[in-house]
């Protein structure tokens, strides 16, 4: 397992205002950083510049001691899987669906993926919707249900990091509690980092970074966090 590191990065988009202030943390091997704050915060920018779609103007970010900039971006990508808030499903099997994130996986390593996202009792049914080539209809799944097979097909890739990306837009609170169990499932003995926009998406985080304004101006467990407040 791979640990990340941001060391005193500082961040401008092109031409811009600093957006990062000398943003540190560290992501041990096998644990879980969440990374909280309002909108605008610069979450995504971490994210960004994890992938290397942006530079840091000063610091450094390693992966396991080695600056990314050394790394070349296809293995980057490869260490790191994306899970999305929002997934777009095949009209296919939920089998095909999770496959789709590492063609030429076999049977087994596809299985083994919705075990651990626990989906394997429905990985032979259809999404939402009708085939018409099968003459089925789908399964109505939930909105956690649907991350799962996300989840699934980002296992299966085999990614050294889990990044999961809850930036976007305010959950309803079933769908919340939903990917909160499959996260901290999925999220055991694994290197991972959530990008969140509440507290409550990420109770069981080792550490919890509140980002304001370009700055982590809070860390701390879920408990020490609301005890602050
Ligand atoms: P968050 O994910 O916390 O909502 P972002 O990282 O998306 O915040 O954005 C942080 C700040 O950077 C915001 O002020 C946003 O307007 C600005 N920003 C984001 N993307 C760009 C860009 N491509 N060029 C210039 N400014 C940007
Ligand atoms: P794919 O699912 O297509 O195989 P990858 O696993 O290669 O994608 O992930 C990299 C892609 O994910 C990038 O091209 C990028 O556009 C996208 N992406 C999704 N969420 C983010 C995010 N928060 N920050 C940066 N890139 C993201």
């Amino acid at each position: 397992d791979a640990a990340i590191e941001f060391k005193d990065v500082d961040f401008g988009y092109e031409g811009n205002r600093q957006i990062l202030h000398k943003v540190s943390f560290r992501v041990e091997p096998g644990t879980k950083v969440a990374i909280v704050g309002p909108s605008g915060a610069g979450k995504s920018t971490i994210s960004r510049i994890l992938f290397r779609f942006y530079d840091v103007n000063a610091g450094r970010v390693t992966i396991d001691g080695q600056d990314i900039r050394d790394v070349t971006q296809a293995s980057l990508r490869a260490a790191i899987g994306i899970v999305p808030q929002d997934t777009v499903l095949f009209n296919d099997t939920i089998r095909y669906n999770i496959a789709y994130g590492r063609p030429g996986a076999s049977d087994a390593e596809i299985e083994e993926a919705a075990r651990l996202a626990s989906i394997d009792t429905f990985i032979e049914r259809l999404p939402d919707g009708f085939d018409t080539i099968v003459g089925e209809r789908g399964l109505k799944l939930s909105g956690g249900e649907k991350q799962r097979v996300a989840i699934a097909r980002t296992i299966l890739k085999g990614p050294q990091i889990l990044l999961f990306d809850e930036a976007t837009s305010a959950l309803d609170s079933k769908t919340e509690k939903e990917i909160q169990a499959s996260l901290s499932e999925v999220s055991q003995n694994r290197t991972t980092l959530v990008i969140a926009h509440r507290l409550s998406t990420v109770v069981d985080a080792d550490e919890i970074l509140v980002l304001d304004g370009g700055r982590i101006v809070e860390r701390g467990t879920h408990t020490h966090l609301l005890e602050m407040q």
